[in-house]
């Protein structure tokens, strides 16, 4: 039997960022953000939701303000908060779910990545329409990767999981089936 491709660095930190999103307590975007360092080691992630402790928006309601929903620490910020070396973001990479808000992107930028990947896209991040801005100024690269293409990553990773050695190699086959009009 052929050995499915195992996951790229880009692809990897990709899902793990999906799997933090799959926390999120808010759903106008369920976010996330992780940050790896030069070396390709995970040093951050986060999701969004409310103050440990606190309610959540799935559970009471949007706290809203002037169109935006303010319960909620975002991905890029909970992901700093979690970090325990913030030095090890300099010159590493963020991954979010969503083009960030200006004051997430503002802070994740502060600590000197080198690459922001966002995949898909928010309607309504506040100040978003000047982050590239940011990202020009500061000299860092801004990457969108497509829902889709990350769908696929997640079949890559399921199938690559079914191979030899995969922790799901004694299941049936594993597919995923996409409905029309969903
Ligand atoms: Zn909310
Ligand atoms: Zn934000």
């Amino acid at each position: 039997m052929e050995k499915p491709p195992r996951l790229t660095v880009d692809e990897y930190f990709d899902l793990i960022a999906l799997i933090f999103a799959c926390r999120g307590t808010c759903d106008r975007l369920r976010t996330a953000t992780v940050i790896r360092d030069t070396d390709n080691i995970l040093i951050a992630g986060g999701y969004n939701g409310a103050l440990s402790g606190l309610s959540h928006c799935d559970d009471i309601g949007h706290l809203m303000v002037d169109n935006h929903c303010i319960r909620t620490n975002h991905g890029e910020e909970n992901a700093l908060l979690n970090c325990l070396d913030l030095s090890r973001i300099k010159n590493g990479v963020a991954t979010i779910i969503g083009n960030p808000c200006y004051p997430c992107a503002r802070k994740v930028l502060s600590k000197n990545i080198k690459r922001l990947r966002y995949i898909g896209t928010y309607h309504n991040p506040f100040g978003g329409d000047h982050v590239k801005e940011l990202c020009d100024q500061k000299g860092v690269i801004m990457e969108f990767i497509d829902v889709s293409e990350v769908l696929k990553t997640l079949e890559k990773a399921i199938n690559f999981l079914q191979g030899p050695g995969g922790a799901f190699r004694n299941l049936p086959k594993i597919m995923i089936k996409f409905e029309e009009g969903k």
